[in-house]
């Protein structure tokens, strides 16, 4: 797949990623309850009576864009998933890729990899997989002469709060102006000549967000990370890819914990993830309405949802464990919501 053939591309896809069983869930020796057998099709096997397991196991099929197994590599995921749109944000448009699932299903490790750099490809996220794309494009003669300047922001959204990754967690407000056009004020705006220079903000944001000194670190899990890689072209906003890693989508269904914060950060969690999935929704149907005032997340990726050359892709993030099989189920179904009708 080349990074610049005129393919027609969905304004949709819709993927499944299914972990390999960690060591522990070996230990416990889980079953794995999802099989992945081709064509982007996937079988999940919901066991029917928590006795007995091998034996009551009830078949329920999917359909996604692809489904990828155990085996596939970040670089793998990458080339089906968000490579695909980097040219969108070449043509001037927007590119939207999120990772959604429960925690730890494998949404950082697909989207942020290994930070350090120094590893192969496979080991690199999808967030220094697509700077690279977007450094190779930016060099070639059609493109360079274009005039085009990439810069990086990375931010989180914790309780509905916007935070700055590259500039130690500042607190930042999102205002919409008369135009209905959305800026969240102060944000970094950081310009990079390099994927060296991209990859040391995604160390220096990632760093942040799990070790910063706020209360909002407290756990990465529940903020979204929105790392965007801007093209500016004479100042002036050309395209813009955001790549997000979500908060785990687990606590939805949580009931066991009635901690007042714990209940606000689920709140808000599951209204994002509900006001994303709409926004999606109205994108495929090219619908006038789009509700992004829902959330915060979908009213800071309000220019995503609209536009003639908006694309999105969304992998839902699976762990193959009996023991998350009411998560994974759930994802699976909001995969399924998502997709283009
Ligand atoms: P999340 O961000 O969804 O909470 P992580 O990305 O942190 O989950 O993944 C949890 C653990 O599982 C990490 O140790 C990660 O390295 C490992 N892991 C996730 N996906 C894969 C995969 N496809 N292959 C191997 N290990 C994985
Ligand atoms: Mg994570």
């Amino acid at each position: 797949l080349s990074l610049t053939d005129p393919v027609e591309l969905h304004r949709i896809c819709v993927c499944v990623r299914k972990r390999p069983l960690n060591k522990k869930e070996m230990a416990k020796k889980e079953i794995d309850v999802v099989t992945i057998p081709g064509n982007g099709v996937l079988l999940f096997h919901e066991p029917k009576q928590k006795v007995d397991l091998t034996k009551y196991l009830d078949n329920q099929l999917f359909h996604f864009d692809y489904s990828f197994d155990e085996n596939a590599t970040n670089d793998l995921v990458y080339r089906f998933t968000a490579r695909p749109l980097v040219r969108t944000i070449f043509e001037g448009g927007r590119a939207t890729c999120f990772a959604y699932g429960q925690t730890g299903s494998g949404k950082t490790h697909t989207m942020g990899g290994d930070f350090s750099g120094k590893a192969q490809n496979s080991s690199k996220g999808i967030y220094a997989l697509a700077a690279q794309d977007v450094f190779t494009l930016l060099q070639q003669r059609r493109y360079a002469e274009m005039d085009l300047c990439p810069y990086v922001t990375f931010f989180e959204i914790y309780n509905g709060k916007v935070f700055d990754l590259l500039n130690k967690k500042a607190k930042l407000r999102v205002l919409e102006d008369e135009n209905q056009q959305v800026q969240v004020v102060g944000l970094q705006e950081m310009p990079v000549s390099s994927v060296d220079d991209v990859i040391k903000m995604i160390e220096k944001g990632s760093a942040c967000r799990t070790s910063g000194q706020t209360f909002a670190n407290a756990n990465s899990s529940r903020s979204h990370a929105v790392l965007q890689v801007i093209l500016r072209r004479r100042k002036q906003l050309y395209g813009k890819f955001s790549l997000v890693d979500l908060a785990g989508n687990e606590r939805g269904t949580d009931v066991s914990s009635n901690d007042r914060q714990t209940m606000v950060e689920t709140a808000e969690i599951n209204r994002s993830l509900l006001a994303l999935k709409e926004c999606i929704r109205s994108l495929g149907q090219n619908s006038e309405h789009i509700p992004f005032r829902m959330s915060k997340l979908t009213q800071v990726l309000r220019d995503s949802f609209i536009g003639e050359n908006s694309r999105t892709c969304m992998i839902a993030m699976i762990s193959p464990g009996m023991s998350s099989c009411d998560y994974t189920l759930n994802t699976l179904r909001y995969a399924d919501r998502v997709k283009e009708l």
